[in-house]
């Protein structure tokens, strides 16, 4: 069966097709500056005609509906399209960032979880209705084909109340729903699984922690096939520090800036969610490709960022070091987590000489490979795992579908 998999941004959206059961990607892609002008579809065939190829269309996409029509119409075009008609799509997979504490797995959608997801929109503001507007549009277009809904929230709903309650009054839990949440939950539950599948050992006997590290990061404790704790709390801004997000910080800073630069706090929490971070430390680069280099160079701002960004990794590891009583195996995610060897090696070597880690340097330095890179003898096993949310969705997806 194949499914669909949707990640409904509010002006964006990207999709793969995925046939579920050999989890090969038939198509992905994504639509950009939907109700924007400029708007156009990148198309990428993985069979058929032209597989390997890439189609960009440029055409007005005024509203979702336009965009999911586009995108389908590609799916089954002669030409380039993967499949013959949209029968053969047996399922929809939509990623949705908060399902709150109601929401705790992955679920076929209805009225009453659409509902659910409605009362999550205030939790997540950015992300919630752009992804119920990619629900409803599919269901409009494909009402006889079941979908589910996959939360980033959903793994992390195992954390035990230590974890997720903030030393707040407690009303604020029970009338605002604020604690921990954590978000990447599809990626660390799916980097987790691959790690116990690689080491060979059974999912519900390791201690794992997820080092998910794009321009968005987070760290997860897995201990036996659950998260235990994450570093991202009520929101995303959350933790460690990231490409423009700042990470924890202490919160009488937010008053104490709104004096000082005679803004208002809507401002101050822009600036903490997209100045901040290493593009703040660094003074405006956001690519950790730019950053390394500048590192190679010698440049100071370059140097800040990145020994703030490994501090915090690094201190981080070490309380859900702490928090498990121990861990058997660390991995690196996401796009500076798969491609930042030389990040890898230093952390390793610089903070985790404590746990008893060696690092094979030519199995560090493989790219694009799942790959265990600490020595055999390392006390601990330190692997990078290529993410793939989409393929975990499809696989969710599918298991809920079969049921
Ligand atoms: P993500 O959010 O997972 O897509 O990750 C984005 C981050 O990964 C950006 O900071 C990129 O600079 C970084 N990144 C992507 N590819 C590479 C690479 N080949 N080497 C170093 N960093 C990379």
């Amino acid at each position: 069966m194949n499914v669909f998999v949707v990640n409904c941004g509010s002006s964006s959206l990207k999709y793969q097709l995925i046939d579920a059961q050999s989890e090969v990607v038939l198509a992905k892609g994504l639509c950009e500056r939907i109700g924007i002008d400029g708007s156009r579809i990148v198309f990428k065939p993985a069979c058929g005609k032209k597989s390997g190829e890439k189609i960009t269309i440029e055409a007005p996409m005024p509203d979702h509906t336009n965009a999911i029509r586009m995108v389908l119409d590609c799916l089954v075009n002669e030409d380039y399209g993967v499949i013959r008609s949209l029968d053969e799509i047996g399922a929809i997979g939509h990623r949705v960032a908060h399902g709150g504490e109601k929401l705790a797995s992955s679920v076929l959608l209805n009225d009453d979880v659409v509902k659910e997801i409605e009362e999550c929109c205030e939790l997540a503001p950015l992300h919630n209705p752009a992804n119920l507007i990619g629900i409803r549009v599919c269901h409009e277009l494909m009402p006889d084909v079941p979908m589910a809904a996959v939360f980033d929230t959903a793994f992390h709903q195992t954390m035990p109340r230590k974890a997720y309650l903030y030393g707040l009054p407690y009303r604020y839990y029970t009338d605002y729903k604020i604690r921990r949440y954590g978000f990447h939950g599809t990626s660390h539950r799916y980097v987790s699984q691959k790690a116990a599948q690689i080491l060979g050992v059974p999912y519900e006997s390791l201690k794992t922690i997820v080092c998910h590290l794009g321009n968005g990061a987070s760290i997860c404790a897995v201990e036996n096939g659950r998260s235990v704790d994450t570093s991202m709390g009520f929101t995303p801004v959350a933790g460690l520090v990231m490409g423009t997000r700042c990470g924890d910080i202490d919160p009488a800073i937010v008053e104490y800036l709104t004096e000082k630069e005679h803004k208002d706090v809507h401002e101050i929490n822009r600036i903490l969610n997209k100045e901040s971070g290493i593009y703040g430390l660094s003074g405006g680069l956001v690519d950790f490709r730019d950053i390394r280099k500048g590192c190679q160079e010698g440049d100071e701002k370059c140097l800040r960022a990145m020994d703030v960004f490994m501090y915090n990794i690094a201190t981080r590891v070490g309380a859900y070091v702490a928090a498990m009583n121990g861990v058997d195996a660390i991995v690196f995610t996401a796009g500076i987590g798969e491609n930042g060897d030389q990040m890898r090696k230093d952390i390793c070597e610089q903070y985790w000489g404590y746990l008893g880690i060696k690092i094979d340097d030519e199995k560090n330095s493989l790219s694009g490979e799942d790959v265990v890179i600490s020595t055999p003898d390392s006390k601990v096993k330190v692997l990078v795992i290529g993410t793939n949310e989409e393929l975990m969705i499809a696989r969710e997806t599918m298991a809920l579908v079969k049921e």
